[in-house]
């Protein structure tokens, strides 16, 4: 495997004029840092708390390039039964490629270049994986958020976080074998022991 540093203008857009003119099968490897303010950016909705780290890979096909882009964040979310944040690392790992939309070699145009346009290699032989990162961490994003599997949520009569404290609002509703126990505790916490 060729693995050279990849010319790029800012982080995740990398010039391919290079790959391009080379035959199938040419690759480029290169690490990838994308800063949270730059994350911060890509979307609204995504409170991002880490850099994005990972690898690039560019694998030069028949015309166009197979782009992998593998790596994680940490993003922070709010849990949606007890209300409480949360911090959750969203794995990426994807794979798209990309179309050029100008012959390296002519210059002539491409018209050709497929149904994406976050797929497209510019007229200056960019190709951009911001868009398609952009997408791939929506996507990764838990649905529903959850700050884990078996969070107990928020009590509906008295709002008490039932992961932190029992409240006594549903004692009509409790499981048989735990009121025996509630029995006691209460019968316990009922008797004045002599100090
Ligand atoms: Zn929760
Ligand atoms: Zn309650």
């Amino acid at each position: 495997m060729v693995s050279t540093n990849l010319p790029h203008f800012s982080e995740l857009q990398y010039n391919v004029a290079g790959l391009l003119q080379e035959t199938a099968g040419g690759m480029r490897t290169a690490d990838v840092h994308v800063p949270i303010s730059r994350l911060d950016q890509l979307d609204e909705s995504v409170d991002v708390v880490a850099p994005f780290v990972g690898t690039v890979r560019l694998l030069k096909a028949s015309t166009n390039v197979l782009a992998r882009l593998v790596g994680e964040t940490t993003v922070r979310l709010t849990c949606a039964r007890c209300l409480e944040p949360f911090s959750y690392v969203l794995h990426i790992d994807l794979e798209e490629e990309f179309h050029p939309s100008v012959d390296v070699n002519s210059g002539a145009a491409i018209t050709d270049t497929g149904d994406d346009l976050a797929l497209v290699i510019n007229e200056h032989h960019v190709l951009d994986m911001t868009e398609i990162l952009r997408q791939a961490m929506l996507l990764s994003l838990p649905l529903p958020p959850l700050c884990r599997e078996d969070c107990l949520g928020l009590c509906p009569e008295c709002g008490a976080n039932l992961n932190e404290e029992s409240c006594n609002c549903q004692n009509d509703d409790i499981d048989p074998r735990w009121a025996a126990l509630n029995a006691l505790i209460v019968s316990d916490s009922d008797t004045n022991h002599p100090e």
